[in-house]
């Protein structure tokens, strides 16, 4: 290092300290790159690479970035995943001795973005710590952008932590060496590229003195103190300041809210389409008719985390339903939510430092609404409402002190001056008149000089460099008097000239505006100061406001969609009359859904396996009825005629096989550990869908595996289940299964002519119509032709392979043992049907048996290869 010179020596030990970051490095108006990473900077940012000479033989590669334009560069490289540390001069060159002394302000990084343009309006954007000890994990989400910070312990599952980043979706996670393998190596994705931070440096000093006024602090328990105390510690070190807007934390156990895995999540399309991943097409889209960025994210924040507590979902109920029938009340809500800006990122902004003249109009024009919004909310007849503004602070003495001290319209920038009103204080009030009086005067002078000279297009400027000036055009220079006017700046066809008394009046007139800037600059952070030292007044108001823009989205959308209010219970039974799918209902022609009912009772039956044709409608109608369930507990309205909606701890679907591959397993291997997770953690209270049950094997196996899961679901569990299968032999089931009931959906036949009637009714479907599927789908009619014939033939023929399916279902009666499906074993097949050993005929049947590859084998095959071994038995 010591061949470096002493400028470059300082930016190495500043780099040493952000080994995984880029590293801006103030030198004038530049940041400038040294080393690998101004070679990677700039390849990312394409920008030039240079080299400076450093003291070393060969030249040190170098780019650089202009300081103004630097935020957006940063935001560039943030988007891509990095970090970037700001490394500014923290002493004025001018009273240097040597180098100048650099320091770094602040580490960006994905999780802790402040800059707007970089926050999704109508999303959190949250940094996560994580802590495992043996009695389980402290998970603890933190959105520095708006202040807020969660904090739960989980049981020691990973699935518990997995679903839980699958709720927050953090763009960074920080923990030890160990758990960041572990979600390395589970090759989790939780819909963006989430930057991986090892941090392990926990302050629990730093935690009690943060939160020292935060009644939350005592009841945390040693494991949440040290998730909170990680975060916290992260965050003072990349953020290098005090924070003071992350100011209460809230602990929240799971199961207060719905568990959902993440493929739930995606399947039922909460927040996202699962083709697109765009919001357009999911519930959230749908629900969405929230006014402010506050109440668009937590109406996002709702529907991620489905209430458990009956009386909770109950009062959010009681709330839309007001508002879905006052329309004049949802109206005024609506219109004095209209000029509320983004208060929590305000609020943050402030706290940092970042906010300007006109954040603060903002926030008067947000705070001039509230005492309107109070004031409907409270005679509004909703008890919910009335309750949410009851002792709600409308913080008027903010508001005043912004009205008081800043113009309507000030700049954006802080350093010009323009942004204290006149009146607010008298120093400034009279800078500003000796400056008016000085341009008044010069005003004056202009028109003197213009009389004594004559030159009627003289006129008084004045530019940076130079300051006022008369300038008079070459043509008229010989009218001026000699000696008394001095020339300072010759143009192309003007000269510019100072006078002795303009020059006077100048430096008057000059300081009075260099004085002002700074006083307005002063007055400006002190009233900003002043204002942070109300965050939590401001914020515990924003939270309000965006509770009551949530309520009116929800009833907007109610009434717009004609969904009704659910009754919500602790019993067991669901029943839904008339329901239909929110979101395909929408974007389908006016009308034309068809509704079904859905009924899943203990004595009535709680699965109902549904049989029908490729797009009949099943995982439709499936679908549907989670999220009508769903939607009723986040205190929505929902889309039926009438419903009656117990609380369901866990929603577990297994639905469609659009992106699930994980690391190279294939379908049927994720759908078996779907399963599983799924035979583990269900209870009585659940509601488990599953589409198309053991698709992804043979048909021996598949049919085998469903109907194993159906019996589990039925003895063991006891949750609803809706299970969709193309297994029609299935339909035996709901002679043994005393909780389970057929259903298929409705298919109008004429001919050869198929219409798809979306009705499900009871019973079970009796073909597939794949045939007629690859009709619609437009395969050659050659190709149609010949499958109605093989079909034809094929059917003939299962007429007397169907004493094979008999005899199978004999032999394998519902909750028999699986292995009993090798009947024709030897030892088995004595045991269980009590025949005597094969002859050679079957012995031939069973060594063919024995050798058949069942995982490669069509369907078809299989019954090809059944009416060979009938064939050969008779
Ligand atoms: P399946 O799961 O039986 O293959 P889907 O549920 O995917 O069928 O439905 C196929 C298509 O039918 C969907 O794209 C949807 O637009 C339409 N559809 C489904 N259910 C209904 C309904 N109840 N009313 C009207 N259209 C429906």
């Amino acid at each position: 290092m010591a061949q470096y010179t002493p400028m470059i020596q300082q930016y190495l030990a500043v780099k040493a300290q952000v080994p995984d970051a880029f590293l801006f490095f103030r030198l004038g108006d530049f940041y400038e790159m040294f080393f690998e990473d101004a070679i990677n900077a700039s390849r990312e940012l394409e920008i030039t690479l240079t080299g400076r000479e450093g003291g070393a033989d060969e030249k040190i590669p170098m780019c650089g970035v202009p300081h103004h334009s630097a935020e957006n560069y940063m935001s560039r490289l943030i988007e891509k995943g990095y970090k970037v540390a700001i490394c500014e001069q923290v002493e004025d060159p001018a009273e240097a001795k040597g180098v100048v002394r650099r320091e770094i302000v602040r580490i960006v990084t994905p999780g802790t973005v402040m800059d707007s343009k970089l926050l999704g309006e109508s999303s959190n954007n949250y940094i996560v710590s994580l802590v495992s000890r043996e009695a389980g994990y402290a998970f603890t989400a933190c959105d520095i952008s708006t202040g807020e910070l969660y904090t739960t312990k989980l049981a020691p599952s990973w699935e518990l932590v997995v679903d839980e980043l699958n709720v927050y979706n953090p763009s960074e996670i920080i923990t030890d060496a160990a758990l960041l393998t572990t979600i390395r190596e589970s090759g989790v994705t939780w819909g963006r590229s989430t930057v991986l931070t090892e941090w392990t440096q926990s302050d629990e000093k730093l935690l009690d003195e943060h939160f020292a006024e935060d009644s939350a602090l005592s009841g945390l328990s040693a494991l949440n103190r040290n998730g909170v105390a990680l975060l916290l510690a992260y965050l003072k070190e990349t953020q290098k300041r005090a924070l003071t807007h992350v100011k209460h934390i809230r602990v929240y156990e799971p199961d207060q809210f719905m568990t959902m895995d993440p493929f739930t999540r995606r399947n039922l399309e909460l927040v996202e389409t699962v083709r697109e991943r765009a919001k357009k097409g999911s519930l959230l889209w749908l629900l969405d008719k929230t006014v402010t960025a506050m109440g668009a994210r937590m109406l996002r924040r709702w529907i991620e985390k489905p209430l458990m507590s009956v009386s909770r979902i109950e009062e959010r109920l009681e709330a839309v339903d007001l508002l879905y029938n006052q329309l004049i009340v949802r109206d005024d809500v609506k219109q004095a939510l209209k000029e509320v800006y983004d208060l929590e990122r305000l609020v943050a902004r402030i706290s940092y430092g970042n906010a300007n003249a006109r954040d603060m109009v903002a926030l008067k024009h947000s705070l001039q609404q509230v005492p309107l919004l109070q004031e409907v909310c409270a005679q509004s007849g909703s008890a919910t409402l009335r309750k949410l503004v009851e002792n709600m602070d409308v913080c008027d003495d903010v508001m005043s002190w912004i009205s008081n001290a800043i113009v309507d319209e000030p700049p954006v920038s802080i350093r010009d001056g323009g942004m204290i009103r006149e009146g607010y204080q008298p120093y400034l009030d009279q800078l500003r008149e000796a400056s008016t009086n000085g341009k008044q005067w010069i005003a004056e002078l202009e028109r003197q000089e213009r009389e004594a000279t004559g030159i009627k297009s003289l006129k008084i400027g004045y530019n940076k460099v130079f300051g006022y000036f008369i300038e008079v055009t070459k043509a008229n220079m010989s009218a001026l008097q000699e000696g008394r006017y001095e020339r300072k700046q010759t143009l192309a066809n003007a000269e510019r000239y100072v006078t002795p008394e303009l020059k006077e009046k100048e430096a008057l007139i000059l300081e009075a505006q260099d004085k002002m800037i700074d006083l307005e600059y002063e007055l400006f952070t002190e009233l900003r100061d002043r204002i942070s030292q109300h965050i939590s007044r401001l914020q515990k108001l924003a939270e309000v406001i965006a509770t009551a823009d949530v309520y009116q989205s929800l009833a907007a959308v109610s009434a717009a969609q004609h969904f009704r209010k659910p009754e919500i219970g602790e019993g067991f039974d669901l029943q839904i009359e008339e329901g239909r799918h929110p979101v395909v209902e929408a974007v389908i022609q006016d009308g034309s859904f068809i509704a079904n009912d859905t009924r899943l009772e203990d004595e009535q039956g709680r699965i109902l396996l549904i049989t029908g044709p490729n797009m009949a409608g099943k995982s439709t109608y499936m679908r549907q009825v989670a999220v009508i369930c769903l939607m009723a507990q986040i205190g929505c309205f929902v889309p039926a005629r009438s419903a009656r909606i117990p609380v369901t701890d866990r929603i577990f679907t297994r639905i469609g096989a659009a992106d699930d591959l994980i690391g190279g397993q294939s379908t049927f291997m994720v759908e078996m550990m779907d399963i599983q997770v799924m035979t583990e953690k269900a209870t009585s209270k659940s509601l488990v869908i599953i589409d198309e049950l053991g698709r992804g094997t043979s048909t021996g196996e598949g049919m085998a595996i469903a109907q194993a899961v159906i019996e589990f679901l039925h003895d063991r569990i006891g949750c609803k289940t809706l299970v969709s299968t193309h297994f029609h032999e299935l339909a035996h089931l709901e002679e043994s299964l005393r909780h389970l009931r057929n259903h298929c959906m409705a298919v109008k036949e004429s001919g050869r002519q198929v219409t798809f009637l979306r009705k499900l009714i009871p019973g079970a479907a009796s073909t597939s119509y794949g045939i007629y599927c690859a009709e619609i789908a437009g395969l050659p009619d050659t190709i149609i032709q010949r499958s109605y014939e093989l079909l034809n033939g094929f059917e003939e023929r299962a007429a007397g392979s169907a004493q094979v399916a008999a005899a199978v279902a004999d032999v394998v009666p519902a909750s028999a043992p699986i292995q009993q499906l090798s009947l024709f074993e030897e030892d088995s097949t004595a045991a269980v049907s009590g025949k005597k050993k094969p002859d050679t005929k079957s012995q031939l049947v069973i060594d063919q048996l024995k050798g058949i590859d069942l995982i490669n084998m069509t369907p078809l095959q299989a019954l090809n290869l059944v009416y060979e071994w009938k064939q050969k038995l008779q």
